[in-house]
């Protein structure tokens, strides 16, 4: 009989303990293993060389460890790193590296694919597969760290899940992995450091508020008005802007944390006065402030980004309004990394 071994990193701690006390072995023999799979992330049982040879034997007679490798990995003009991240199961899930000046930023995603449809995205072209684990997603920001520290000599300093997918549709996954990503045992990060970004699911903002994280929430907002969020996100008629307003006060009233509005101003599309009231209108509601991203094409032409003069209305209109407003500029577009680029192209 072929027994199916078990992914030794969906255990807690306090498991791989008891499996060692069940094993005749010391509980704290647990406490280094769990440091070998995630502080050092390693990859192998054989890697974990402060360990007897027979303990190494008897892990690897019972568990495996699943990780990531990256499959491919493009460098834009800009610096951006992409990475095509082959997953134990041969599914391809992107992840990148972009560098400012001061700060390198990991992009990762929480799916393959997505479910959602926003018509303006690449991503959601592809069938959901299915959810990452939370080794999965945290694997990724160790690859990320380490190209960080190889090509820009720091460490990782920023995380955004902006990735593939919709992070709050795999609400479980993304929090154990941010608790890895952020706890000594892990990797260390703060949590300010990182954004988990959101189309909106209204219940799961609570659910956030209530469990009280730490990390910083940023909404896919691109309408403040129902019939067109609808027409560009599907997913609004299931989630109005109404029931996404309460949740992010609920989420405001519990965290007392700013909001961050993602928002593409399109030709024909949001680039009217109504659709810049609508905006400042929702930006009343809760502490917040707006970044207004350059559209990244995705080939096919029904979307364009708005002129100038119609993100300067914008702009202009939401700082009368005293609301902060910053211009997001894309980065790595010719090796197609940008926000909603991300397709498994290659
Ligand atoms: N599902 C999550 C995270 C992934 S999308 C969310 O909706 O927020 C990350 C960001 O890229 C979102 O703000 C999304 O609206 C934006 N985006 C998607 N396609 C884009 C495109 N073609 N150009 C610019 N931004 C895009």
């Amino acid at each position: 009989m072929i027994v199916k071994k078990k992914d030794i990193r969906a255990l807690t701690k306090e498991q791989l303990r008891n499996f060692f006390v069940e094993n005749g072995d010391k509980a704290f023999r647990g406490n280094q293993v769990y440091e070998w799979l995630w502080h050092k992330a390693a990859h192998s049982f054989d890697d974990m060389t402060s360990l007897s040879k027979a303990t190494r034997k008897m892990l690897d007679e019972n568990f495996v460890i699943n990780h990531i490798e990256v499959d491919t990995m493009q460098r834009s003009n800009d610096g951006t790193i992409k990475n095509a991240i082959k997953l134990h199961d041969g599914l391809i899930v992107e992840s990148v590296l972009i560098p400012t000046e001061k700060r390198t930023t990991a992009c990762v995603s929480s799916q393959v694919g997505c479910s959602l449809d926003c018509k303006f995205c690449a991503t959601a072209r592809l069938k959901r597969m299915r959810n990452l684990n939370a080794d999965e997603i945290y694997d990724q920001v160790v690859a990320i760290d380490k190209q960080s520290r190889l090509y820009h000599n720091h460490k990782l300093s920023n995380i955004v899940f902006m990735g593939m997918g919709e992070p709050l549709m795999n609400y479980n996954n993304v929090i154990k992995a941010i608790d890895k990503i952020t706890s000594e045992e892990g990797l260390g990060m703060a949590a300010r450091r990182i954004t988990v970004s959101t189309s909106g699911v209204p219940k799961i903002i609570k659910k956030m508020a209530d469990d009280e994280v730490r990390f910083n929430l940023a909404v896919s907002l691109h309408s403040a008005i129902d019939e067109v969020r609808t027409s560009i996100m599907p997913f609004n008629a299931t989630f109005p802007l109404k029931d996404l307003k309460e949740a992010l006060e609920y989420w405001y009233e519990k965290t007392n944390r700013k909001i961050t509005y993602e928002y593409v101003v399109w030709n024909g599309i949001n680039d009217r006065k109504e659709d810049i009231d609508a905006l400042v209108r929702f930006c009343s509601y809760v502490p917040c402030k707006v970044n207004l991203i350059e559209y990244n094409p995705i080939d096919d032409g029904e979307f364009q980004q708005a002129s100038d003069r119609a993100l300067n209305n914008y702009i202009s209109n939401l700082e009368m309004n005293d609301i902060v407003v910053n211009v997001r500029r894309s980065r790595g577009k010719d090796i197609d990394a940008a926000c909603g680029q991300l397709a498994n192209k290659s």
